[in-house]
């Protein structure tokens, strides 16, 4: 994967790279809006992570005129900022995923795996699989061989999103908002409720897959040898 990096702190942008490199991509760096985007309109990249605040054209900027182009790649940015409003103009204007920083390394990938691994399923797949389990996205049927349950609306959703990450991390902060949305007052708890009904539907099921909680971080599936 060739990964295009737009972040204006040099010490980041590098730490960034180094990151990339040390997972076997290929990392391109920027330092401002502009020469983000003349880069990302090239459609080289398989993913972009672009910095909100920068010198020339701010990130919102820099993704608006990316996507008004016609170009998709995946975007995830990144801020300091914490403010809903900021989360919402970024997703408005066409990014994939929202990063606050601080982040940790690992949350990142996870990220930068889930959007671009959305880019090369595409939506046209009606079923997901992992270990003995295949989710049904039109039924909302959890199915394990002989077995089947259906899954309540949010059920299905964080299903989905840890199906679709496989062994990789899904955290609490994305299944929140991609769950209950920005407007919500849904807190974390409200994960963990649901991602116990999920264990008991798995343990009814019979299913070699587990839903592992990393502390702090969110939650993955793994397969039961
Ligand atoms: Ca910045």
């Amino acid at each position: 994967m060739r990964i295009l990096i737009v972040e204006d702190e040099k010490r980041l942008a590098q730490t960034l790279g180094d990151l990339m490199e040390a997972h076997h991509f290929t990392a391109d760096l920027c330092h401002d809006g502009e020469a983000g985007l003349d880069n990302a309109l090239s459609g080289i990249y398989d993913a972009i992570i672009l910095d909100v605040m920068l010198p020339g054209m701010d990130g919102f900027t820099v993704v608006r005129r990316l996507r008004q182009a016609g170009n998709r790649t995946p975007v995830l940015m990144l801020t300091a900022r914490t403010e809903v409003t900021d989360r919402v103009s970024g997703l408005d204007c066409g990014a994939d995923y929202y990063l606050t920083k601080p982040f940790d390394s690992e949350e990142l990938m996870a990220c930068l795996r889930a959007i671009t691994r959305r880019q090369n399923d595409g939506n046209d797949s009606n079923v997901l699989t992992y270990g003995d389990l295949r989710l049904e996205l039109a039924s909302c049927l959890l199915v394990c061989g002989e077995r089947s349950v259906r899954l309540s609306r949010k059920e299905f959703e964080i299903m989905g999103k840890l199906m679709s990450n496989g062994d990789w991390v899904v955290t609490k902060e994305s299944l929140l908002l991609s769950v209950w949305g920005y407007e919500s007052n849904a807190e974390d708890n409200n994960v963990e409720v649901y991602i116990s009904f999920l264990r008991k539907k798995l343990a009814h099921l019979k299913s070699n897959v587990s839903i592992k909680t990393l502390r702090m971080l969110g939650y993955h599936l793994e397969v039961k040898p």
